[in-house]
């Protein structure tokens, strides 16, 4: 079976970035054994790589370069912000530096109950640095890996627009 519009693929995978001042990192990396699944046609999978992963089956390689402003562009000084430090409080009212040190990615919920991951940058006296851009914002990505499976969505994902495991198994 070929991937197209559907299916459900379960791919191998690495992310390997590079920053404009030529710094690479690999961002992402699943194995055979632990491939990631992406119903085709509705996800928020890079839409260059999607389009480059049509059309292929089981055990073909892809091997696909995609420009920062194809990608998730780039960083963005305006997506840094510093919050109050007094939002990252336990219940007893210490400061949870467990949690909250630099480096560290946290979820954060908004005003309208929406949560948005964000990093953190450095912990001042009165306020925390957190950085809101994509992880790979500011990289170009080359993606790169084997098709381990493809097999039909079934109706149940088609409707949810999200893959239920493996086997099509609903685990919600
Ligand atoms: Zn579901």
């Amino acid at each position: 079976m070929k991937i197209a519009p559907g299916t459900v693929a379960a791919i191998a995978m690495e992310i390997m970035g590079k920053s404009a001042d030529g710094t690479e990192k690999v961002f992402q990396k699943r194995d055979e054994q632990h491939p990631f699944y992406f119903l085709v046609g509705q996800t928020d999978m890079i839409p260059m790589l999607e389009d480059a992963l049509l059309g292929l089956s089981t055990t073909d390689a892809f091997d696909v370069d995609v420009a920062m402003n194809q990608a998730y562009g780039p960083h963005r000084a305006e997506q840094m912000s510093d919050l109050p430090i007094d939002i990252f409080s336990l219940p007893d009212g210490s400061f949870d530096s467990a949690h909250v040190s630099p480096g560290k990615w946290l979820n954060l919920e908004d005003e309208q109950g929406h949560s948005h991951r964000a990093k953190v940058v450095s912990v001042g006296d009165a306020t925390v640095r957190m950085d809101f851009n994509h992880p790979l914002a500011g990289y170009d990505l080359r993606c790169s890996g084997v098709v381990v499976d493809v097999r039909v969505a079934t109706p149940d994902e088609r409707a949810h627009g999200h893959v239920h495991g493996p086997g099509g198994v609903h685990h919600h």
